[in-house]
């Protein structure tokens, strides 16, 4: 499935540009950026900070190139440093932009405190607002929620759009594709991410750790993708992953009673492995214990925050 919309580049020269969306957790960044870029990009769900890389969609036609960033949102006190090095991912977005695009939810009220602000004041570049989740608001709030966000902050562009409806979305695209800049094609024109399949991998299954479980499990895990093996002739996926909890309460929870937790598990990512791949898949499952991931600069870097 590719973007939901085709949309034009009428001048000649080609176009392209890196598009970083920011904002608080949980507005519908995530969301937002499926819809743009038609695939499932990055894990959504409704709890806060599930997004915790770096994810790059690509929306490409023959004369243009869009490079979105999704970010996780900004923390306002750090306490692990596995949340100092999210917000430093964010803060990086503000410095490669060709177009910056802050998501807020509608629904939600201004928060003047937010570190996010006064970075935005400095940005030199187009910078697009997108008051998302439309869907649940009246007409009259939309058009306060406008005036009350232009009495504060001056955008290029200003968006009232639904993500999850796809309202205003394509028009977005268009929008963004006036503002791009000429340059060169980035990444190959049929590719969608820069990410690996199996990275997306490792997120279904976090997504699915985040469904399953409740307290303090989700955020305790990581999930790493050990073997990821094709075979194309049988048309099968052979896929081994171990989750790393901190304390062995926490893995013998993830098992559950005869196994009958970590089961359910491996059925749910499975399916959602087989339609993200559209291929067969095989997974086998493991859990092991490494204690205090969060706050180990070397563990970290195993999982990935190494950007
Ligand atoms: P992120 O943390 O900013 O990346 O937010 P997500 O994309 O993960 O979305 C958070 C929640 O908001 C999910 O439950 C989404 O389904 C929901 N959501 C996102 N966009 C919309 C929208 O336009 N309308 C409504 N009603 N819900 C939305
Ligand atoms: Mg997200």
């Amino acid at each position: 499935m590719r973007c939901c919309a085709k949309i034009e580049n009428k001048k000649m020269a080609h176009k392209s540009g890196f598009i970083n969306i920011v904002g608080h957790p949980n507005v519908g960044k995530s969301t937002l950026m499926n819809a743009l870029v038609g695939e499932r990009m990055s894990i959504i769900t409704n709890k806060p900070q599930t997004t915790r890389h770096r994810i790059i969609g690509l929306v490409s036609g023959d004369d243009f190139q869009m490079v979105f960033s999704d970010t996780p949102g900004m923390i306002k006190e750090p306490g692990y440093k596995m949340q100092e090095r999210m917000n430093s991912f964010v803060r990086g977005t503000f410095e490669d932009a060709d177009i910056m695009m802050l998501v807020i939810d509608i629904t939600e009220r201004f928060d003047p405190d937010s570190p996010l602000f006064s970075s935005l004041e400095k940005v030199k570049c187009p910078l697009f607002l997108v008051l998302n989740k439309v869907d649940l608001v009246s007409i009259e709030k939309q058009a306060k929620s406008i005036l009350e966000w232009t009495a504060r902050i001056k955008f290029t562009e200003i968006f009232p759009l639904s993500a999850l409806t796809g309202l205003n979305v394509k028009l977005l695209l268009e929008k963004l594709l006036d503002h791009l800049p000429e340059g060169p094609e980035y990444y190959p024109k049929d590719q969608f991410s820069d990410r690996p399949e199996r990275f997306f991998v490792s997120e279904i299954i976090r997504e699915k750790i985040l469904m399953q479980y409740y307290q303090e499990i989700p955020y305790s895990c990581e999930v790493v993708v050990d073997a990821f093996k094709e075979d194309v002739e049988k048309d099968l996926v052979t896929i081994h992953a171990t989750i790393y909890a901190e304390r062995p309460t926490q893995k013998s929870i993830i098992i559950g009673k005869g196994g009958s937790s970590i089961k359910q598990l491996g059925i749910d990512s499975r399916k959602a492995i087989q339609s993200f791949l559209d291929k067969r898949v095989y997974l086998e499952l493991f859990v092991k214990i490494k204690e205090d991931w969060r706050d180990d600069e070397q563990l970290l870097k195993m999982f990935g925050y190494d950007d």
